[in-house]
Order: C-alpha cells, then sequence, then structure tokens
C-alpha cells in the first residue's frame, strides 16, 4: 500500500484559532496535545466531555453547545473534526480544505491534509513520529523508547541552558564552522553533567572558560592537534558497547576499526566521519601492520582530527591497545582508553559459564594462545596456567592441541573441564565442552575467534546444581 511522504513541521499556534468538532474522548485526547500550544481553542459540540466543561469553566477554551455549522470554519486556522459520526468528520474537513484551512479528520487519513504525530517533549526538545498513518501504534511505540532512553529530562534542561547561551555565543565567534565545533564540544563535555548535578552557576563558569578558550584558540596560528580515543567495543554484541563508546564514536572525525568489531556498531558514528578498516591491512611495503596503525593513529590527530580507535572487547585486553597508547605519547598526542567488556568474560558468561566461583575458582588467568609456540619454549608461564582455578585463552583455537598437552604436561589433569566459545554473544554462537583429553577430537572445525575456558567452572553451565551440591555450596 501506498503512503504519503508527509513532511513534518513545527508550528507556532500561539493566539491562533484551532476549532474541534465534537466533545467525546477522541476530542479529549487531541485537546490534551494541544492545550500547551496556547492556541485560542474552540470545542463545538450538543455535548462535551466534564474535563471539557471545566476548561471552558476555567477559560482554557470556548465550548459552544450546538451542532457544526459550516461557517464555524472561518475563524479558523486549523479545524480537526473528531465526531463519531464519519459524514460529519468529512463535511468538516472537506469545508475546511476547500478554505486552505490545516484540517484533519481523526483516524481518516484520506480526509485529512495535515496529521500529527506521536510526540514527546521536554522543555524546548521535541521529537514528533509518524508512520505517515502506517502504524499509529508502532510510532507510539517508538515515542516511548526515546521517551525513556533518550529525550529525557536532562536533555531537555540542557536545551533551554544551551539556548540561553546562544545570543552570546553568536556575538563572541563571528563564523558558522567555529560555532558548530564550539557547541559540539560543549556537548562533548562535562557542561551536561555540571549543570544536571551542580546546576546553572558552575555550568556557567565552566562555558564562560570555554568560550574564551575558543576565541583564543580561533586566533592563534598553531595547529590543532586532535584526541585520539582507544575504545573498546565489546565481544560482538550490538548490546554490550558501553555508553561511553557510543558518546565517543558519535563525537569522531575518523573511525579505525579491527576485523572482531561488530560493524553494525559503527552507525553511532557521525555519517560524515570517516571509516577506515584496520583490520588485514598489511601496511606499506617493509613496514609492520602495528607501525603502520599507529602512524595513521598520529597522522590523522595531527590533522586536528577526533580519531576512535575502535577494538574488539576491552583495548587493553591483548588488544595492542597499550603499544598504540605509547606510541601516541611519544609523539605528544593526547589519548584516552575507554574500556569495553572482554570477550574474555562475556563468551564464557554468554555459554553461562561463570570465570570465578566463590569455592571452586577464587582466581581466574587470562592467557594469550597464540603466543604459544613449541619451537622457543614458549610465552605463556605454564606453570601458572595449570595452576589457574580457571585459566582462559583466547587467540587459541588452531593452538589448542598444544594447549592441552602443556597443561597436562604441568601438572592438571587430563579430566579437567574445557569449553571452547566460538563467536561468543552472537547469534552464530557455538560451544563445545570436553575435557583435557578429549577436548581436541571434539572441536575439530571450530571457527576463531574463540574463548577457551579450562577449569570447573565449566561444569557449572552443564549443571549448575549438581556442581554447587558436589561443592557444599
Ligand atoms: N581485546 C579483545 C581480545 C583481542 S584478542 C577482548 O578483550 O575481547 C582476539 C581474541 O579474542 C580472539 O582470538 C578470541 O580468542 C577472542 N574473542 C574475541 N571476540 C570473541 C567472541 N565473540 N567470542 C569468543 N572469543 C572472542
Amino acid at each position: 500500500m501506498g503512503y504519503v511522504n508527509y513532511h513534518p513541521v513545527y508550528l507556532d499556534l500561539k493566539g491562533r484559532t484551532i476549532l474541534i468538532v465534537g466533545g467525546g474522548n477522541v476530542a479529549l485526547e487531541k485537546l490534551e496535545s494541544l492545550l500547551y500550544t496556547q492556541a485560542i481553542i474552540t470545542v463545538i459540540a450538543p455535548e462535551a466531555k466534564t474535563e471539557i466543561q471545566e476548561w471552558h469553566s476555567e477559560g482554557r477554551l470556548t465550548w459552544i453547545q450546538r451542532r457544526f455549522e459550516i461557517s464555524d470554519v472561518d475563524p479558523a486556522y486549523m479545524v480537526i473534526a473528531a465526531t463519531d459520526d464519519p459524514a460529519v468528520n468529512q463535511l468538516v474537513y472537506r469545508t475546511g480544505n476547500e478554505l486552505l484551512r490545516l484540517s484533519n479528520s481523526v483516524d481518516d487519513p484520506t480526509n485529512c491534509n495535515f496529521i500529527m504525530s506521536a510526540i514527546t517533549r521536554h522543555g524546548p526538545m521535541q521529537v514528533a513520529i509518524s508512520s505517515a498513518g502506517s502504524s499509529p501504534a508502532l510510532a507510539q511505540r517508538m515515542r516511548n523508547r526515546i521517551a525513556v532512553e533518550i529525550l529525557t529530562e536532562d536533555i531537555g534542561n540542557l536545551a533551554e541552558y544551551l539556548g540561553d547561551w546562544r545570543p552570546e555565543v553568536k556575538k563572541t565567534l563571528p563564523s558558522y564552522k567555529l560555532r558548530q565545533a564550539f557547541w559540539e564540544g560543549v556537548i562533548d563535555s562535562t557542561i551536561p553533567d555540571v549543570l544536571r548535578t551542580e546546576g546553572r552557576e558552575a555550568a556557567d563558569a565552566l562555558f564562560e572558560d570555554r568560550l574564551h578558550s575558543a576565541v583564543d584558540a580561533s586566533k592563534s596560528t598553531e595547529p590543532k592537534i586532535g584526541k585520539v580515543y582507544l575504545v573498546g567495543a565489546g565481544p560482538g554484541h550490538p548490546g554490550l558497547i558501553t555508553i561511553r563508546a557510543t558518546q565517543v564514536l558519535a563525537q569522531a572525525d575518523v573511525v579505525l576499526y579491527d576485523r572482531l568489531v561488530n560493524p553494525i556498531l559503527l552507525k553511532y558514528a557521525k555519517p560524515a566521519a570517516e571509516k577506515v578498516y584496520a583490520g588485514k591491512d598489511r601496511g606499506s611495503p617493509g613496514m609492520p601492520r602495528q607501525i603502520a596503525i599507529h602512524e595513521k593513529l598520529i597522522a590523522f590527530a595531527r590533522e586536528g582530527k577526533t580519531v576512535v580507535r575502535l577494538k574488539g572487547g576491552d583495548p587493553f585486553v591483548f588488544g595492542r591497545g597499550g603499544e598504540e597508547a605509547l606510541a601516541l605519547k611519544e609523539a605528544g598526542i593526547p589519548w584516552e582508553v575507554v574500556s569495553g567488556v572482554t570477550s574474555s568474560i562475556a563468551a564464557p558468561a554468554a555459554a553461562n559459564i561463570p570465570v570465578s566461583h566463590r569455592k571452586i575458582a577464587p582466581a581466574f588467568g587470562v592467557f594469550a594462545g597464540q603466543e604459544a609456540d613449541d619451537a622457543t619454549g614458549d610465552g605463556i608461564p605454564w606453570a601458572a596456567a595449570a595452576l589457574m582455578p580457571t585459566a582462559i585463552f583466547l587467540m587459541g583455537v588452531e593452538r589448542l592441541p598444544h594447549i592441552t598437552s602443556q597443561l597436562i604436561e604441568h601438572g592438571r589433569s587430563p579430566d579437567t573441564p574445557i569449553a571452547a566459545v566460538s563467536n561468543g554473544t552472537l547469534p552464530h554462537q557455538k560451544v563445545v565442552v570436553g575435557t583435557l583429553s578429549d577436548i581436541c577430537s571434539k572441536a575439530v572445525g571450530l571457527e576463531p575467534p574463540a574463548a577457551i575456558i579450562v577449569g570447573e567452572v565449566v561444569k557449572i553451565a552443564e549443571s549448575l546444581n549438581a556442581v554447587l551440591a558436589e561443592f557444599g555450596g
């Protein structure tokens, strides 16, 4: 079915005359959403709900107790037909439409030259949603989500606060581009938080400082240096990114993202932000890949850009985030780390394996499986790994035979439970469970990325109650 491509506008109805024909529940609902506009409202209906009568006696609207007449439309700027008689509604709409009035017959899109949207508002901030009549229920649902998750009272207050500063900023920063960058900076700064927790005066002090610095910076000839955020994207499920990560993504001019980052998360960046895949890039000839990434981060920051280096899981867990931070520090580039949910904990959790347990696993260790190297004798402290109540190996699928044999060699029982969780938290997650002696044959063909978990906690996933009973929990 086709639908009308409506264009949303925000009408200033203050002092305008609105005619509502009908006095029942439908009219009441429309009135509730129109009274705040300070329009001059006339209700025409032989009978009216108590609320309408009350509003009439309070002077908030005028109720005229009779049937609709064609001449009623004349003084109106907007006409709303809200009776339970389709013929009357159609007559009201047609009369209004012919006289070029904004005309609406409630719940009857074919007899409307404008429709009303589901709205949510706080202070000057307002979001209006429409489905062009396709599904008002879905529009309401989206409106509710926005009201709860996004357009909160704090945002309304913030909008009002920023609005009060707007004329001053316009006067102080002459160029549109400068002002745009300034406002973005204010929104991303601590000012919104300070306004919320400490109030206007505290926020004003910070605001003034920022405005002065912006003026100074606009006069300075020194090149502006950007900032690099080393950000964790979580283990894969798009809900497991942090709020802070989505905030810095929203500020980014450039995002360099890794292979294990769920690409859906790039939607948090501005459409205009440059997105650079830094996964399979082997770097320039003769240049190790990691060094090439460092150089890119530094180069973007020196262009004055805000850079997000988006990494799977947590950026400081085997992500080479530490190396990147050191390189940035050396180059004199400001940087900040934004922690993420690491797959070393989230992948086991997604398979119902708690990495610790007060009785059976008071400690857990996370090891880099790919460091296992038979020739050189290893980067992994095998004795420690074998002693660890829960030992977690990342990057270890291909080295599984080596990992299991080393653990057994260093004293871990061949019967120790072990699990491999591939693509943890994602829809195609796969879990293989066994013991150190049989996992290799069971896990043949298991796809990376996978987390390998060794220890009694694996049993909890298999039978939570049995394990707890066995250890007297
Ligand atoms: N910084 C990342 C780890 C990077 S090393 C973090 O904190 O999660 C890459 C390894 O992480 C992979 O080889 C795999 O062992 C593990 N990994 C990443 N995503 C995973 C997932 N969804 N499920 C299981 N393991 C995952």
